[in-house]
């Protein structure tokens, strides 16, 4: 085969969680018993929370609002998203079907409703959502970015599921089976320094080299990696960047263009997003982590993904707030791939 150059991305993911705005006009807000008024004080603190990437402590003032401002949309809404962050998907997804109940919901929740059902796994129903908030807002700042995901969603459902081997090797070498040879070893890591690229912290760069070991371990050390600190001669190139636009594709949130001739691996470029659309968004600690662990693994000639929902190379982000695990067929398909059997 000819070199090859082709690119893999992550993999039409949200990173992004969607809020609203303003909760209750001031006007409206005259109208409110004490209690209730005492709800929208707690929703606010909340939702400063969550923007921040604090869930547990969001879902805590949430609850306590729920209590006492029932039946109110815009606080289902915000819990609903919170508990499905925190790993109580089920209770979160009821909270947001009560929210997405309510015709003057805002839009958003539509989103929020399919992120749920994208936690549970029902992907039809999280692509019926997203198209609800497309039908309700059609030029909603969102829009375009749920047209790719709804598009993204669509093909990948088709390949999900049914797969209960212990590793994923056959897919994840398709369309080319390559990965660094022993030539290689160890690999030549540059990461581009983030500072002054907008939503980037130091804890990212930390991130991404905690992601490069668990990648190491899980291969039994098949694989080794050392850092410079020039791009020249670096065979894996990391760069962080806040502009969607430099990617393939305006639904993910980060890519790994490969050069290579198979089965060689000869260079990598991977370029990190350290933001999402909503400017309003963070990306949090945990869901940088899943990025780096997944993008890290395309970089390692993983090219393609796992059906299984649970693997971090799943073409799918986990939507719950947690620190990024390899999983055993994720560990088993990186041992493959450099010691083939
Ligand atoms: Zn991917």
């Amino acid at each position: 085969m000819t070199v090859a150059e082709f690119t893999k991305r992550i993999c039409q993911s949200l990173v992004a969680i969607s809020l609203t705005l303003h909760m209750v006009p001031c006007a409206e807000a005259q109208n409110l018993t004490a209690e209730q008024l005492q709800a929208v004080s707690l929703w606010n603190q909340a939702r400063a929370e969550v923007l921040n990437g604090s869930y547990a402590d969001a879902e805590k003032k949430l609850r306590q609002a729920d209590h006492l401002y029932p039946h109110m949309s815009r606080i289902q809404d915000l819990w609903g998203l919170s508990l499905v962050k925190i790993g109580k998907v089920e209770p979160g997804l009821q909270q947001l079907l009560l929210a997405t109940s309510d015709p003057n919901v805002s839009p958003n929740a539509w989103i929020n409703l399919g992120l749920a059902y994208e936690a549970k796994g029902d992907l039809n129903k999280a692509i019926e959502a997203n198209k609800k908030y497309l039908a309700v807002a059609p030029q909603g700042p969102e829009a375009t970015r749920m047209r790719a995901y709804v598009a993204a969603l669509s093909s990948g459902v088709k390949t999900l599921g049914g797969d209960s081997t212990a590793d994923y090797l056959a897919q994840a070498t398709s369309p080319y089976n390559m990965h660094w040879q022993s030539d290689k070893m160890p690999i030549k890591i540059y990461i581009a320094p983030g500072d002054g690229v907008p939503g980037y912290r130091p804890a990212f760069e930390r991130i991404v080299k905690a992601a490069m070991i668990d990648w190491i371990k899980a291969s039994n050390n098949s694989i080794g990696c050392a850092y410079q600190n020039s791009p020249t001669g670096a065979d894996i190139n990391i760069r962080f960047s806040n502009d969607p636009a430099q990617l393939s594709n305006r639904a993910e949130a980060g890519e790994a263009k490969y050069v290579g001739r198979a089965p060689a691996l000869m260079h990598v470029d991977v370029v990190l997003l350290t933001t999402v659309a909503n400017p309003e968004d963070k990306v949090t600690d945990n869901a940088f982590s899943w990025l780096a662990h997944h993008e890290l693994g395309h970089a390692l000639g993983l090219v393609g993904h796992s059906p299984n929902t649970s693997d971090v190379m799943c073409f799918l982000e986990s939507q719950l707030d947690r620190p990024a695990q390899l999983t055993e067929r994720d560990a088993k398909t990186i041992q493959l791939l450099y010691n083939p059997k």
